[in-house]
């Protein structure tokens, strides 16, 4: 089964993804090392594509264009984390707040992998992960 990586534009919600497509990893890395045309402020990841996407990617915050622009917290590799904990940290989120969500995080087997993906993330890929990560649906009843 053969995968394509692409990059992923989270500044733009929701996130789009950049045209150039690569076979491996490393080039993708490498590109947002050294900076991408119209996205040099952008907070960048790597989508690995089986047609869905199967596995995101959080690139180090090294590179000229990258350093001081820590999204999640500063790393020297690529961690990957496959979509299904993606879905299952959205549904966290939609139940839980961020406490929560983080709870589940530090408590589940893919907890490093998963400290990248804040909320704000999440709900930018929605459409990448073929979920409905909005915020929940209004509570109302309370009275005002
Ligand atoms: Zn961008
Ligand atoms: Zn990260």
């Amino acid at each position: 089964m053969s995968s394509i990586y692409r990059i992923l534009c989270l500044s733009h919600d929701p996130a789009i993804t950049a045209d150039a497509e690569y076979s491996r990893p490393e080039p993708a890395i490498a590109a947002i090392g050294s900076g991408i045309d119209g996205h040099a402020d952008c907070d960048l990841l790597i989508g690995r594509y089986s047609y869905p996407l199967i596995e995101v990617g959080c690139p180090p915050n090294t590179g000229a264009q990258r350093t001081g622009q820590h999204r999640c917290y500063p790393h020297s590799v690529t961690e990957w984390v496959d979509v299904a904990w993606l879905r299952i940290l959205a549904a966290v989120y939609r139940i839980g707040d961020e406490q929560t969500a983080m709870l589940a995080v530090e408590s589940s087997l893919n907890h490093s992998a998963l400290r990248h993906w804040s909320r704000e993330r999440l709900r930018r890929l929605r459409d990448e992960l073929g979920i409905d990560a909005n915020e929940p649906a209004d509570q109302s009843g309370e009275a005002s």
